[in-house]
């Protein structure tokens, strides 16, 4: 599904550039559920966004389910990753003023679909996902797991083939991480391939393989034999 053969990038600032990617080499098979460790400052949000087709890379070859992904328009860009790839960040990045059920349609807006079938698909996939209480609620009335699971919903309502998730439980509690990484685990069992950057060792031990970066190389690259016990879950809401 991923296939990254000697990846390069770095930022040009000014006089000065700064290697962030030094030939990385990465190949996820779809189904997979990958973690991506590293310090801070390692690369994994460079990687994650390249992967992800927000950014550009310098050198090297990258393929996004058998499509070469270099010097595509913008347009082109933009509809290649609508159909393939949902995004997940640490702050969830909700739009404020619209409600649950609106940010999760959001993405269905740039594909032309009318309100109504929009809120439509939003609403079964919000009721599948246990959340239709919450649909009418506006971010700041959820807690940070809610709308952490609201921006997951959003990633999922194009019916990506890929998750990639950036720190996504960096601002829960653990019992509320948990809570998240059971449902990327979901979304992975029913076919979706997911890639998680954390630094949490016990999120990446959830998952069946850890990547670890240092300093813009991939320095281990393992199936996680170990996989933790999963936690009794407490129920998220009262
Ligand atoms: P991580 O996610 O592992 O913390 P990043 O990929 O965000 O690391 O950043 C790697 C390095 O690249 C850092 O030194 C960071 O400051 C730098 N960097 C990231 N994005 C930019 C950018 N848009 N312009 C300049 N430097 C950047
Ligand atoms: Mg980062």
């Amino acid at each position: 599904m991923i296939y990254l053969d000697n990846i390069h990038k770095s930022y040009v600032m000014g006089t000065n550039a700064l290697h962030v990617l030094k030939g990385i080499n990465l190949e996820v098979a779809e189904g997979e559920l990958v973690a991506i460790m590293g310090s801070s400052g390692s690369g994994k949000s460079t990687l994650l966004n390249i992967i992800g087709m927000l950014d550009t890379y310098d050198e090297g070859t990258y393929r996004l389910d058998g499509r070469l992904i270099r010097n595509m328009s913008e347009k082109k860009v933009a509809r290649f990753r609508n159909s393939h790839i949902g995004f997940v960040f640490q702050s969830f990045n909700l739009i404020s003023f619209k409600n649950a059920m609106e940010n999760v349609a959001l993405p269905l807006y740039y594909r032309n679909i009318s309100r109504k079938k929009r809120n439509h698909v939003a609403m079964e996939l919000l009721e599948k996902m246990g959340l239709e209480e919450w649909a009418e609620h506006m971010p700041n009335e959820l807690s940070g797991g809610q709308q952490q699971r609201i921006a997951i919903a959003r990633a999922l309502v194009s019916k990506p083939r890929v998750i990639l998730a950036d720190e996504p439980t960096g601002a829960l509690d653990s019992q509320t991480s948990y809570e998240v990484m059971d449902l990327f685990k979901e979304i992975n069992q029913s076919g979706i391939t997911v890639l998680i950057v954390t630094h949490e060792n016990d999120i990446a031990h959830m998952t069946d393989r850890i990547i670890r970066l240092h300093d813009g190389n991939i320095v281990a690259d393992e199936m996680n034999s170990v996989r933790k016990h999963e936690p009794v879950l407490q129920p998220s809401i009262p």
